[in-house]
């Protein structure tokens, strides 16, 4: 008989309900209580919608965030709000603050920065980065968790706590004062044991622990924190079930197999081939988890074929086979039956959290019972997957051949940079430290409402477009009155920089409710990228032409990059990532080359993404920075030489990847640095890159106005690393999030500050 589990599954409800209230919440509008009954609602659904399970995930819920709601657990809370709360309801308080910060302005007391966010290994999840010094103490609060497993026990008679192992904790952590995290480990131990003794107490029977970090190389001082720490918490009075996904486990597999847990979860849609040697190398009363639905992506399980290798693992495992999702459903939207709009094909070849627990259901009672008892599910089953293996919509033979003409050339320019930048100048005649921007000017509630209404059919194309093309020219307008050197259309038409160019591409469709938790209250809503990548037709030309005709100064071409359009979406599984990336590659290279046909001559290509796709593990890096480069060559490179391409990247670590982002050879790259005091050229200096970089001055993630002064100093900075003819003036990002009132006084200052520079030098 097959266990069924699940690794947590998605808190935000299938209508964002957990948003809205928790947005409602921090603006005054509903009280404590109010907040606590959706929690309480959304959970007793998530559990009635798990009632299928053998054993229910508890603990998986969040008010925010998972890793944040462990160190409440573990009494780990940054002193600088530590001390503000006095009953529970004040705690919920605090947890907000350090989630989110307090500014000064709107409380009398003085401002708390808010806890750092990073990513959740390769996810787009950002996690409340445990922060910790030589002076942490860790003490046991389990009052959050042992609410949840009382209300729990209400659903089921099964019930399994999700926690994140205590050496993940640490890794996931950060040392504020220079000290040994790996230090803290003994003293977390102790206060882990407390736990697992207070979950026993509970009459909980097995514990599922979560150490993803076993899929990521590890040196010996973490492998040994490994070995130390299972050796002492297999003593608890529960059962430990170590959870890994997110990748294969590759040389830690001997680890894993030698750590006294009771039972051991893998990733088999990404490890496949290492449950074998796993089940091999594990003792034989060891429970083996394997993770089965792809918890990472909205595709439909090939039901039939996963049987066809399972069976024999589950005749030869008997009791001791589990199977689950192949990490937690945290990662994919709530339900599919919500969607109304989508393609029924389409629908039919999805999955989504809800859908994946029916699939899992319906393995089991094909493994528990025999595969005649659900001939009929999996039969249908069967024929969306055979449909989507040969629908028309999804393979197309001319991008197909087209991707099997690229050859290297493609991603080539005619010329060097040296010779280019000669003919670019000559072309352009920009002054000395040219100023620009990154392409969004605000965003304001009657954008919003105009693409709203067209979307809706409340306006005609000729309307839209007209009220659209008032928006360009005030931006445009608005640039030349600040005499910025490189202008730009200002994105008025984009709701989103990627959801804008799949929208238009054939190969995407939209869901209407694909929410997935991003942080906090935020969720994004991935567009579904589900077959070959074609262009009908322009997508960008006729804005950007009319923008450049309203000035005599050069208008710079707005795109997304494919690397940056591929990491955003739900992509396809039935091919390598690279080959879909190609395919983007193609798209946006037909493009850019219409760009430059109408007049066009500087054209910008984002690739904001580009850092967050590098693969777990750092020996599969240069591959992944291979294609992605080459991608990013292809779709740029095609162009003449006084074409002006550039890019931009949103983020400050380069350290580790200067040598691809040259490889780009962009002939401008815009990158994220005003808060880095420059320092973050330092590798561009050293690495002697040679082409021209515009590091942002201008901080646009806060309303705060930079002076001259300011963006003086740092462009000086800059001009100690990098000579000032590579160098150009702009914001670290768009301006889209910011209101015209702050945006103006803040451009007057970077241009004033350019000026400046001009006449010093
Ligand atoms: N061109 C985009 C903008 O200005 C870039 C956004 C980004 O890098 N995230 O909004
Ligand atoms: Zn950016």
């Amino acid at each position: 008989m097959a266990t069924t589990h699940n690794l947590g599954f998605p808190r935000i409800g299938a209508q964002r309900e957990l948003k809205f209230a928790q947005e409602r919440y921090w603006r005054g509008e509903i009280d404590q209580a109010e907040l606590l009954k959706t929690g309480h609602q959304l959970r007793s659904l998530n559990w009635q919608r798990q009632s299928t399970l053998d054993y229910l995930p508890v603990g998986d819920f969040s008010f925010y965030d998972q890793v944040l709601d462990m160190s409440f657990t573990l009494g780990n809370i940054p002193s600088r709000a530590s001390n503000l709360h006095t009953d529970s309801a004040a705690e919920l308080d605090t947890y907000f603050r350090v989630a989110r910060g307090r500014s000064a302005h709107d409380s009398a007391c003085s401002g708390i920065h808010a806890g750092e966010m990073t990513k959740w290994f390769d996810t787009n999840y950002h996690y409340i980065v445990p922060e910790f010094t030589h002076e942490t103490v860790f003490t046991l609060k389990p009052e959050n968790v042992l609410t949840q497993i009382a209300e729990a026990k209400t659903h089921h008679k099964n019930i399994k706590p999700v926690i994140i192992g205590p050496v993940t904790y640490l890794w996931l952590g950060k040392e504020k004062d220079g000290s040994n995290k790996l230090d803290l480990l003994d003293q977390l131990l102790t206060t882990y044991q407390a736990l697992l003794a207070t979950f026993a107490d509970q009459g909980v029977e097995w514990v599922q622990i979560d150490e993803p970090i076993l899929v990521t190389e590890l040196d010996k001082h973490w492998k040994n924190a490994l070995r130390k720490s299972y050796d002492l918490l297999q003593e608890s009075p529960v059962k430990l079930l170590l959870a890994t996904y997110f990748g294969e486990l590759k040389e830690n597999l001997s680890l894993v197999s030698q750590l006294p847990v009771d039972g051991v979860h893998l990733d088999a849609i990404n490890a496949r081939h290492e449950v074998e040697p796993l089940i091999d190398s594990l003792p034989n009363h060891s429970v083996v988890s394997l993770g089965i639905i792809n918890g990472r992506n909205i595709w439909k399980t090939d039901l039939s074929t996963t049987l066809d290798w399972l069976e024999p693992i589950a005749a030869t495992l008997a009791e001791r086979l589990w199977i689950a999702p192949s990490c937690s459903l945290l990662h994919v939207p709530v339900d599919l039956e919500a969607e109304q709009q989508l393609d029924p094909d389409i629908k039919s070849w999805l999955a989504f959290a809800y859908q994946k627990l029916d699939e899992l259901d319906l393995l089991a009672r094909a493994l528990n019972l025999g595969r005649a008892k659900v001939a009929d599910e999996l039969e249908s089953n069967r024929q969306a997957i055979v449909n989507r293996q040969t629908s028309s919509r999804v393979h197309n033979p001319q991008v197909q051949h087209a991707i099997a003409s690229i050859y290297p050339h493609l991603g080539q320019r005619k010329s060097d940079f040296e010779h280019r930048a000669a003919l670019q100048r000559a072309k352009f005649n920009l002054p000395l430290y040219p100023t620009t921007t990154i392409g969004s000017f605000p965003q304001t509630t009657e954008i919003r409402a105009t693409r709203q209404q067209f979307k809706k059919g409340g306006l005609n194309e000729a309307e839209y477009t007209q009220q659209m093309q008032a928006e360009i020219k005030r931006a445009v307008d608005e640039q030349e009155a600040l005499d910025l050197d490189v202008l730009v259309h200002g994105e008025a038409e984009r709701n989103d920089m990627v959801e804008y160019f799949g929208e238009q591409l054939q190969g995407y469709a939209f869901s209407q409710y694909g929410w997935v938790q991003s942080y906090g209250s935020r969720c994004v809503k991935p567009p579904i990228l589900f077959g070959d990548i074609s262009r009908p037709k322009a997508m960008t030309v006729h804005w950007t032409q009319y923008a450049q005709s309203l000035t005599n100064k050069p208008m710079k071409g707005m795109l997304t990059g494919p690397v940056t359009i591929l990491n955003w979406s739900f992509v396809r599984d039935d091919q390598p990532r690279s080959r879909t990336c190609y395919q983007l590659a193609l798209a946006i290279r037909e493009e850019v080359q219409d760009l430059e046909k109408a007049g066009v001559n500087i054209i910008q290509i984002d690739e904001a993404a580009l850092r967050e796709g590098l693969p777990l593990r750092k020996s599969q890096w240069q591959s992944y920075l291979d294609w992605a480069v080459e991608s990013f060559r292809i779709s740029a490179n095609g162009v003449n030489d006084e074409t002006q391409i550039h890019t931009h990247m949103c983020y400050s670590e380069f350290n580790d990847i200067i040598e691809s982002i040259a490889n780009m050879d962009a002939d401008v790259i815009t990158i994220e640095t005003s808060r880095s005091d420059m320092e973050l050229l330092d590798v561009f200096e050293h690495f002697n890159y040679p082409n021209d970089i515009g590091p942002g001055v201008y901080d646009i993630h806060t309303p705060n106005i930079p002076s001259q002064a300011q963006m003086v100093a740092l462009m000086e900075k800059a001009a100690c690393r990098i000579p000032a003819e590579r160098l150009w003036v702009n914001p670290d990002c768009g301006l889209k999030t910011r209101q015209w009132k702050e945006v103006i006084p803040a451009l007057e200052n970077m241009v004033a500050a350019a000026k400046a520079l001009r006449q010093k030098a």
